[in-house]
């Protein structure tokens, strides 16, 4: 009878804690935190979602691992960034062999699907250009609007799996974009205060991010992206720094520290370190955590 009564007392609790089973859930592997992030906006508590690429890592530097061909042989679904950024996966595709997910799969998911892009050059990457951009610039999460047309997108795949609980999807999907709209009218009446304001940054993270918010990023520290900065090229950020007055260098986590310290010192700007990805500064924990994150980081440092 004590045992009867146990189990059920556990079936209980389990049940109130996990009200989809885990075994239930759709397993999604996401190739960055930020994709992550949003499909669990989407999917709630009817995903499991992992991204391969660890938070506070350079997703445009990745190094693929074994255990990422094992996590996607097991997925239902993947969602990529596409547009060359996490290229990367195309090969760990192919080595899982799952149909399911291979392109064209119904567990398929290019979140670059139907976003206008910018910086696109209509021309290759040669051997000097860097890893990084060809296909213009990828970094289109960083526009808080350019989410309503990703979680359309894994909506979408969300609902072609699991067509049973579309309606939940749908769901928590309008009320993410619900509470995504009010943060994104706060963000922009806080950053008012930097409008045009001239900026550098180390890597151009930021095209999508500075024209939602009208910032004005007009140089970078790398030669190219994903080419690191020679003497000659630091020697002339630092003389346009100084002709344009700019104050703020915007560093990522993982970048280096000693290029961006050295022209800021220099040119007598501030350092403004931004997470350009879910995670990888402590306090943005999700996608709208992060952008509440680099808009404090940026308006705690405007002169
Ligand atoms: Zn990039």
């Amino acid at each position: 009878m004590i045992r009867v009564h146990l189990a059920a007392l556990v079936a209980a609790c389990c049940a109130l804690a996990f009200p989809a089973h885990a075994q239930d859930r759709i397993d999604v592997v996401t190739t960055t935190t930020d994709l992550r992030s949003l499909t669990e906006a989407v999917g709630g508590e009817r995903v499991a979602v992992v991204s391969i690429v660890p938070a506070g890592m350079d997703a445009e530097e990745y190094q693929a691992k074994p255990q990422d061909v094992s996590r996607l042989r097991n997925a239902r679904m993947i969602v990529r960034v596409g547009l060359d950024y996490d290229l990367w996966a195309e090969r760990l595709l192919l080595q899982a062999g799952n149909s399911a997910i291979r392109r064209g799969g119904p567990g398929y998911v290019d979140a670059s699907y139907g976003i206008a892009t910018l910086e696109v050059r209509g021309m290759s990457v040669g051997p000097g250009d860097g890893h990084a951009h060809g296909n213009g610039n990828p970094h289109y999460w960083l526009d808080p609007k350019n989410a309503e047309i990703v979680t359309g997108t894994i909506l979408e795949a969300l609902t072609r799996l699991d067509p049973a609980n579309a309606r939940s999807y749908q769901a928590n999907r309008s009320a993410f974009l619900a509470r995504l709209q009010l943060k994104l009218a706060e963000w922009e009446a806080k950053l008012t205060s930097l409008r045009g304001m001239p900026l550098v940054a180390y890597h151009n993270s930021w095209p999508y991010f500075a024209r939602r918010f009208r910032l004005d990023f007009v140089a970078f520290i790398e030669m190219k992206p994903g080419v690191p900065p020679s003497p000659a090229h630091l020697a002339e950020i630092i003389r346009s720094m100084r002709a344009r007055n700019v104050k703020i260098v915007v560093r990522e986590p993982h970048e280096p520290k000693r290029d961006v310290d050295f022209v800021a010192g220099k040119a007598g700007a501030a350092v403004v370190t931004l997470a350009a990805s879910v995670g990888a500064l402590p306090q943005a924990g999700d996608y709208i955590a992060l952008f509440d994150a680099n808009v404090a980081a940026l308006t705690a440092t405007a002169p």
